[in-house]
């Protein structure tokens, strides 16, 4: 059956697959939403025999219905590769009584890159079948993470180039010196001088710059966006959480359609709207339990119905998780209103001019497969020291807030399914706020000797992609103003 997309804020035409990724937004400013969401046409049973990659194109063959076989299955075999120091590239490891789902082994040991190694992929696949000649100019503004997945992702991908913003003074040195010892011809890292609303700004007003596009499009190129509302980003992460069910069927964790909870640590909201798609699929998901840090705007939301940004922004020690407004969850509010996409776009007006709305009743009660909670700086540090102290597993931050909330809710509810946590970051990328969770003593040591500390108590090995930015050459040393983001844009094109 051929699946369509739509825009979660009008009724306007309805568009393929490749064209949903092409455009990343609707015009109108929605998010793209599949009309329909498919069911799985293989038992569990039979995916819990398949690789990896071989439940990726189960999967995702549902959604991308404009894609062949083989374009996809050369996507999905680009993007799961060596690049990923594991065969099984989402392992499930058990501790304390709880399956981890580890989505870390990628390029930059964090889960963006289970859907940016492949988004490249989809990306220039999706041009090709709409007959764009351009080259793919992906721009992006990046508090850290992001960026670093990105260029990850694109790094030496025919047929585009990819140009990253990050706030000089505003990102981890650790995340700094990962993104500017980045390797590729087509890769471009620019330092600005202002915060990440000022690289965000910038990088929004070239998008719109319609002189600009004209030049560029003269000279072979155009602008397309990576970011998190992307459909080609969303559709990958469903994989994880099929593959995840199979292979505790496989190894008879779970019997035959057994439920299991799904904990996952949540900011943009994409990644759990992802375990939503699966459950929809037919993976028996009994609850989906939204974790929230001390930005916990989603957990309020749960328990009253009202989405409330107008609040203090806090910095904790779980960056990726610093977020007021989650995007993704937008499609879980067009979708739970009965795809009604003017009651959508309402919502949607009333918190951009107010900052707030409040959904009905029955939504809320179409809502009651999610379970929101958060963590306070304090209980997450605690768990990630009780349970390295119990069982030797030592949690990233962000998935520690994920343990958090499901200690509580299983102490609130007495709910005893099985429990699968994505564990969305190593514990190496968050190495000081980690160590210092397991003993205040260690925030005398330098960044890297900590490091070596991390590997021997927890007993593995440091990744490849802290060890090559140990001694990595710096290759990007541009430093700008805003308001000179433009030139440096046409500068690195040579146009
Ligand atoms: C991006 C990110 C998150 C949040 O994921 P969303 O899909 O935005 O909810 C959680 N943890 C880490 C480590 C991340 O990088």
């Amino acid at each position: 059956m051929d699946i369509f997309y739509r825009s979660t804020r009008s009724k306007g035409e309805a568009v393929r697959a490749s064209q949903a990724i092409l455009k990343g937004l609707a015009d109108d400013g929605g998010l793209f939403v599949p009309e329909s969401l498919p069911r799985l046409d293989k038992s569990l049973e039979e995916l819990s025999g398949m690789t990896y990659q071989e439940t990726a194109y189960e999967v995702m063959k549902l959604f991308l219905t404009d894609f062949t076989e083989a374009e996809l299955k050369d996507c999905i075999n680009k993007a799961y590769d060596s690049k990923f120091d594991t065969e099984v590239i989402a392992p499930l490891v058990e501790a304390d009584g709880a399956y981890y789902l580890e989505l870390f082994h990628g390029a930059t040991i964090a889960f963006k890159d289970m859907a940016l190694s492949i988004l490249p992929h989809l990306l220039i696949t999706s041009a090709k079948k709409n007959h764009v000649k351009n080259d793919i100019v992906i721009l992006t503004a990046t508090s850290g993470d992001t960026g670093k997945a990105a260029l990850a992702g694109f790094a030496g991908v025919a047929g585009t180039k990819i140009i990253v913003f990050y706030p000089k003074n505003g990102v981890s040195p650790i995340q700094e010196k990962q993104m500017v010892t980045q390797k590729g011809d087509n890769t471009f890292v620019v330092g600005i001088t202002g915060n990440f609303d000022d690289a965000q700004t910038g990088v929004k007003q070239l998008f719109g710059d319609k002189e600009l596009a004209d030049i560029m499009d003269k000279a072979g190129f155009q602008f397309s966006s990576a970011n998190s509302i992307n459909i080609g980003r969303l559709v990958p992460q469903v994989v994880y959480y099929v593959y995840s069910y199979a292979q505790l069927l496989k190894e008879g964790k779970v019997g035959k359609d057994e439920q299991i909870n799904v904990v996952v640590p949540t900011g943009n909201f994409g990644n759990i709207l992802a375990a939503y798609f699966a459950k929809n699929m037919g993976v028996p998901i009994a609850k989906l339990i939204c974790a929230s840090n001390e930005n916990k705007v989603l957990y309020d939301f749960f328990e009253t119905g009202v989405y409330d940004r107008n609040r203090e922004f806090v910095l904790t020690s779980s960056p990726s998780m610093d977020i007021l407004i989650s995007s993704n969850l937008e499609r879980l509010i067009y979708l739970t209103a009965g795809a009604d996409a003017d009651k959508n776009a309402a919502f949607m007006k009333s918190l951009s001019e107010t900052g707030r709305y409040e959904i009905t009743e029955e939504m809320k009660a179409n809502m009651s497969d999610f379970y929101g909670n958060y963590a306070s700086e304090q209980e997450t540090a605690a768990t990630i020291r009780s349970l390295y102290e119990k069982t030797g597993y030592v949690l990233d931050t962000h998935t520690a807030v994920a343990a958090t909330v499901c200690n509580k809710y299983k102490k609130e509810t007495g709910d005893n399914h099985k429990v699968v946590i994505a564990s969305t970051a190593s514990p190496f990328k968050f190495t000081r706020s980690v160590m210092n969770a397991i003993d205040a003593k260690y925030d005398a040591m330098g960044d890297f000797a900590l490091v070596d500390e991390l590997s021997r108590i927890a007993n593995v090995k440091v990744p490849a992609a802290i060890e090559e930015i140990r001694t990595a050459p710096v290759l990007h040393d541009t430093i700008c103003d805003k308001e000179d983001m433009k030139s440096v844009v046409m500068n690195f094109l040579g146009i």
